[in-house]
């Protein structure tokens, strides 16, 4: 067996591991592989091991990618998304984990308008207010998505997306995901026209099994199975 499928096996066990210890379905947690600088010989390796949706950071990357692939994997575009590249990738994603001003919901409706579909989004919040982290803030969430959910017909909103603070202190890192579980309840409670709170993707290589355990069911893992990056590619 290669190292990507042993590495695939290994993160399914503790997905596995996670979701017994506080029972839930596995089957309710999808696990993204992110593959950015990964090489599509590699992705294509993943595929045949089962992954079936795959994230990315950068349009163009996206884009070259979908070339060769396709619509063989579902594609997620994940990371801050600058205005102007939201062109590169309307027709080819997915799920768009990033929405996290009201700007790039202006265009991707614009965009989305254009070529006829709806697309599925999830908004980025920003619990941990880190500097370096985009999103929204919490306490200002519920009037962001009325607003788009008024504004953008094209704009389904799915859900919430975040980053942990990159912290070994696990209680830390939990309480980050359990405030986003508990924003999207909220959310949900609110019954807005449009919106359903159904995905909540949180979790990476570091802490996907914390994520599960708080109601993660998307959990975005690059490093656990396809090594270190190396950017240079
Ligand atoms: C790179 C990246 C990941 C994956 O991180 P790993 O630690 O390699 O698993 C997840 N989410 C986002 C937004 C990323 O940019």
């Amino acid at each position: 067996m290669s190292d990507i499928s042993v590495r695939i096996d290994q993160v399914r066990s503790k997905i596995l591991d996670a979701s017994k210890k506080v029972n839930r379905n596995p089957e309710e947690i999808l696990l993204l592989g992110v593959t950015k600088t990964v090489d599509v010989d590699v992705m294509e390796e993943a595929l045949k091991c089962g992954i079936t949706d795959v994230g990315e950071n950068k349009p163009q990357e996206l884009q070259r990618k979908y070339g060769l692939i396709g619509n063989r994997a579902r594609w997620h575009q994940i990371g801050t998304l600058q205005t102007n590249k939201v062109k590169y990738i309307i027709d080819k994603v997915d799920l768009i984990h990033s929405l996290d001003r009201m700007a790039l919901a202006e265009e991707i409706n614009k965009r989305a308008e254009k070529i006829d579909r709806n697309i599925d989004c999830l908004v980025q919040v920003n619990i941990s207010k880190e500097e370096t982290k985009h999103g929204i803030f919490i306490e200002d969430l519920e009037n962001f998505i009325r607003e788009c959910a008024r504004r953008f017909e094209r704009i389904n909103i799915v859900g919430l997306m975040t980053m942990a603070p990159d912290s070994d202190d696990e209680d830390e890192v939990r309480s980050v995901f359990r405030q986003l579980r508990e924003v999207s309840d909220y959310i949900r409670d609110l019954s807005i026209d449009g919106v359903v709170m159904k995905d909540l993707s949180m979790g990476m290589s570091g802490d996907y099994q914390i994520a599960i355990e708080e109601g993660s069911t998307i959990v975005r893992v690059g490093t656990s199975i396809f090594g270190k990056r190396n950017y240079n590619i």
